[in-house]
């Protein structure tokens, strides 16, 4: 039976024709009609073409046009679809412009299909302003739903997944890297992480570093030929890609600490407090507040330690 959940292919609600607005992006005008068309938000494969579904096919078969990060990378995936509709590059650095032509488009009646050069437009990707302007403007934004790095990845660690927090890329330079890696401290959710493979190692470092002897996830070139998931505490994982040569496309995702010490000694807490304080570079309360959550210990205690320990310096 068809629930009532699922719509029947074909049922998509075509958008017909509109005011004679030149938009610069459509092949030719058409005759006026004053319903917007629809903004559709497609989801492509990640790696494996297999992953793309029907809907999303049959939307790019549709529209009157796509808008695509980037048109040489998209048009061999279309290509490989037998798609073969008209396309306009909408990236970082054109996202106003192109933007505003875009909405001329949907405005003029025109269905158009965002995507990016892999998995879900708008995930750290181009996307959320188009969106949101499209909202704005009182333009129907459909979702076709597909893969995403973030899901994919976690799907498959390992590590809880009622809950998490997805962080994405984090700033490239060093100090601003640990500083927000020092900001989520506290997240008790597994974090997810995208990162340049070039990068994977100086990021594990600073994961190790401040978040301590978690379990942690990197998993490698998801849905080809060479997919890997590497299982390990944050420091091993740390250890193993100091010197390796990472090649293709990384998310890192981290769990909450596993346990707290249980019955920390006053050294056991003190080192914590040096780790906190002297390497990550946390403040004094931040340090208690994260050793008291880890160990279990009071607020009261840990404090008095970290007193103790300054003094004594
Ligand atoms: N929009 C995409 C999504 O929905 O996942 C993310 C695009 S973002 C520019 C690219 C990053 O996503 C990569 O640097 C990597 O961290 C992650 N990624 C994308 N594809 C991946 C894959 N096949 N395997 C592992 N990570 C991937």
């Amino acid at each position: 039976m068809m629930g009532s959940g699922f719509r029947a292919q074909g049922s998509e609600k075509q958008k017909r024709d509109d005011r004679e607005i030149a938009c610069g992006v459509c092949p030719e005008p058409r005759a006026p009609s004053p319903e917007p068309g629809l903004l559709y938000i497609v989801a492509t494969p990640i790696g494996n073409l297999e992953d793309i579904t029907y809907r999303a096919v049959r939307i790019l078969k549709e529209v009157d046009l796509i808008a695509a990060e980037d048109t040489r990378h998209s048009r061999k995936l279309l290509t490989h679809f037998g798609i073969s509709k008209p396309l306009t590059s909408y990236y970082d650095h054109n996202q106003q412009l192109k933007g505003q032509q875009i909405l001329t488009a949907l405005a003029n009646g025109r269905n158009v299909a965002l995507i990016s050069d892999a998995g879900t437009p708008g995930i750290s990707d181009p996307g959320y302003q188009l969106v949101r302007e499209a909202v704005a403007s009182g333009i129907t934004v459909v979702p076709i739903p597909g893969p995403s790095a973030v899901v994919t990845a976690l799907s498959a660690a390992g590590l809880p997944t009622d809950s998490f927090t997805f962080i994405g890329f984090l700033p490239n330079k060093p100090g601003k890297r640990q500083e927000r890696i020092a900001s989520l401290q506290h997240e008790a959710r597994v974090l997810v992480f995208y990162e340049a493979p070039q990068r994977l190692a100086a990021t594990l470092v600073d994961l190790s570093t401040i978040l301590g002897a978690r379990p942690a996830v990197v998993a490698r070139e998801l849905t080809k030929m060479h997919e890997e998931f590497v299982r390990n505490s944050l420091p091993e994982l740390a250890e193993y890609y100091r010197d390796a040569v990472v090649k293709g496309e990384v998310v890192i995702l981290v769990g909450p600490a596993v346990e707290t010490i249980a019955l920390a000694t006053d050294a056991e807490i003190v080192i914590c407090l040096r780790r906190y304080i002297e390497a990550a570079g946390l403040s004094v309360k931040d340090a208690v507040q994260q050793v008291a959550d880890e160990t279990g210990q009071s607020r009261r205690l840990v404090y008095a330690l970290a007193l103790e320990m300054k003094t004594t310096e």
